[in-house]
């Protein structure tokens, strides 16, 4: 994202954003269904969120060999499936970043806007196993609490004990979020699309459309 449209982004989040707990969404989204939608509304209930910020990723550096659709329409997905709650806004802050898109990078820019804001940097619970290896771990954990949304019947215990064994700054950083809905998968999304098989209420009937509108996933 160039600096123009860095300073235009702020603007819009200052004016959407208000409160002193605010979470962020990140994922690629690809494409956003009910596991994510749910996943929101239970860490803004469960952690007393005053809003919910979806990022979705932009060039994610560990995806750099996997074709992922194309930023704007994922970010359009998001927009769709999230426009009827007031409490979830999406942010367009990674997808025209150049290059790979880092989380420390966008937690900086919004540590710099929202100085007062207790952050909460929201994602599944298999994105974080690599979080150590991310740029910046300690700086990232520093500025925002970290949250693992799980798929039913996975256990992150091992694995945030394993952190904070090895990492004690994390301590009391970095927690789990189980949730059901979770069973839903983006991958088994474009696996049944492939396969032409129904994705019919594993997301918004919007959003399945637009998957068919724009013939997404179809290539084998
Ligand atoms: P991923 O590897 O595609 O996802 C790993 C797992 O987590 C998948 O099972 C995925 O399920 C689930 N997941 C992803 N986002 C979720 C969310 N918000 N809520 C619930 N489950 C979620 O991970 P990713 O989506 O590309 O990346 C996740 C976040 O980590 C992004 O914000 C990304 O920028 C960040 N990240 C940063 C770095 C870095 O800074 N070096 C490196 C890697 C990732 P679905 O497929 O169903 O979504």
């Amino acid at each position: 994202m160039k600096t123009g449209e860095i300073k235009m982004e702020t603007s819009v989040l200052e004016t959407i954003i208000g409160g002193s707990r605010l979470g962020i969404m990140g994922g690629t989204f690809d494409p956003i269904h009910y596991g994510h939608l749910v996943a929101a509304e239970t860490a803004r209930i469960e952690l007393k969120l005053d809003k919910v910020l979806f990022i979705p990723t932009g060039t994610p550096p560990h995806k750099i060999y996997r074709q992922v659709t194309d930023a704007h329409l994922r970010h359009e997905m998001v927009e769709m499936a999230i426009n009827s709650n007031r409490n979830f806004k999406v942010s367009g802050l990674e997808i025209e970043r150049e290059g790979p898109t880092y989380t420390i990078d966008t937690l900086r820019i919004l540590h710099d806007i929202f100085p007062e804001q207790e952050l909460f940097f929201i994602t599944g619970t298999d994105a974080l196993r690599e979080l150590l290896t991310w740029r910046h771990p300690e700086e990232i954990i520093k500025l925002a609490r970290i949250v693992g949304a799980s798929r039913p019947g996975y256990d992150s215990r091992n694995l945030l004990t394993k952190i904070n064994r090895r990492y004690p700054f994390t301590k009391d950083r970095i927690s789990e979020l189980e949730v059901p809905a979770l069973a839903i998968s983006s991958t088994d999304i474009r696996t049944r699309v492939k396969n032409n098989k129904s994705i019919r209420y594993l997301l918004p009937d919007e959003i399945r459309l637009f998957i068919k509108d724009n013939k997404l996933y179809q290539n084998k």
